[in-house]
């Protein structure tokens, strides 16, 4: 396997005398050499491995660097992306961005071939040239601004930096504009970080943040957010506030747990697996998921890094209650017919206190507002056996069916 995976690593390589390099290495393996590869001092397997490591070099900066810009098709809108690799590597490096952008439609250009993703369908297509592709979209300064305030000033070491991000690929990237102010400012912004450090203690008290926030008192949906998305996480990992969705006076409102990895990515609450299984049970107890609002109880991904994996966390019941107070201000401005739980953590938040899902699962009164108790869609995702999940699916949507309808009745 070792030995496959090597050659498919490096059939990828530009360098011409691959297939050569290749070919003495199989033939010495069939020749006995079966532990070839072992031997990192023979000439050839260290030159390979040179190679596999330009490749997998190849692949990481080309997951990183890739800028997609936003244009209009005939079908809607669709992402638009300029890259030239140093190797053929566009195969290799595909599936990270299904995976990463599986619900928009995208191309990847090179000059050496091109990707395309149709939402169903992973595409190859001939090579392009730069004038192909946009340059900027209406995005480009937004992507630049989020660069700076994500750039820590403190940490900054320009050698390391043009190692991580070489100067090649800068011609792409919007942010790099940014990056010789960025370098001659850090100085004083350091000692602004200082300055400011003293302020954060009271900042980091929750309980402290919640009461100045409320004393904001935000009259409309759109104070409320502004609030939301310029506050601290409160749970760890948080990276931004995923806000809520739909229209004002929605007459349902589902309130869910917390955003997952693909809502902290796209920014929209219910767009990874569990709002695709939400989508689906939506649609066939026929309820329009744009005339719906959708948020969660904590605004925040809670996770914890596990390499290059971000792993969901639980928030605690301290957490959900230290949320509390936004929730509920964006349930009363909203002012929808029925808010319904999706599972626990949604029912701890609107009831104020840990409720059993199984035991008050249907229609329930949160603090003077007609609710409704139900399970959360990752839960039916849990499921292993399938029976089981077939019979629980049919039961979600037969509750969003009577939460509608009572919806409808209010
Ligand atoms: N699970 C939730 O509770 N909310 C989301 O937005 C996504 C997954």
């Amino acid at each position: 396997r070792q030995m496959t995976e090597l050659i498919e690593t490096i059939v990828c390589h530009r360098d011409p005398e691959r297939y050569a390099l290749l070919h003495e290495l199989v033939s010495r393996y069939l020749r006995g050499e079966r532990r070839i590869l072992e031997d990192a001092a023979d000439p050839l397997v260290h030159r390979l491995g040179l190679l596999a490591h330009a490749i997998r070099r190849d692949v990481h900066k080309m997951h990183a660097f890739v800028r997609f810009r936003r244009v209009e098709t005939g079908r809607g809108e669709s992402y638009v992306a300029w890259f030239e690799p140093d190797n053929f590597i566009l195969r290799v490096a595909a599936p990270f961005f299904v995976a990463r952008f599986p619900s928009q439609l995208w191309s990847i250009v090179t000059p050496d071939g091109s990707l395309h993703w149709d939402g169903v369908h992973l595409l190859e297509g001939p090579g392009g040239r730069r004038e192909d592709v946009p340059a900027a979209d209406a995005f480009e300064d937004g992507w630049r601004r989020y660069y700076e305030s994500t750039f820590n000033p403190a940490r900054l070491n320009p050698v390391m930096m043009r190692r991580e991000m070489p100067t090649r690929y800068w011609s792409n990237l919007p942010e790099a504009a940014a990056i010789a102010g960025l370098i001659r400012t850090a100085p004083s912004r350091v000692s602004g970080m200082i300055e400011r450090e003293a302020a954060m203690a009271e900042k980091r008290n929750p309980e402290k943040a919640v009461a100045a926030m409320a004393a904001q008192e935000p009259k409309t949906l759109g104070e409320l957010n502004a609030i939301i998305a310029g506050a601290e996480p409160m749970v760890s990992g948080g990276t931004r506030a995923v806000l809520g969705e739909g229209p004002v006076g929605a007459s349902l409102a589902f309130v869910g747990e917390q955003p997952g990895d693909q809502e902290d990515i796209e920014g929209r609450p219910f767009v990874g697996p569990a709002g695709r299984l939400l989508d689906r049970a939506l649609n066939e107890a026929g309820i329009d998921r744009r005339a719906a609002y959708l948020t969660n109880a904590v605004k925040h991904f809670k996770f914890e890094p596990r390499g290059k994996r971000r792993i969901h966390q639980k928030p605690t019941a301290g957490e959900v209650r230290r949320y509390r107070w936004w929730l509920m201000k964006e349930i009363e401005l909203v002012h929808p017919g029925i808010v319904v739980a999706l599972g626990g953590t949604a029912a701890l938040a609107l009831s104020g206190k840990a409720i059993s899902v199984t035991a008050s699962r249907g229609p329930t009164v949160f603090e003077g507002r007609s609710g409704f108790v139900t399970v959360h869609p990752s839960y039916l995702l849990r499921l292993p056996d399938e029976v089981a999940k077939r019979e629980a699916y049919a039961s979600f949507v037969a509750d969003l069916r009577r939460a509608a309808a009572l919806a409808r009745a209010a």
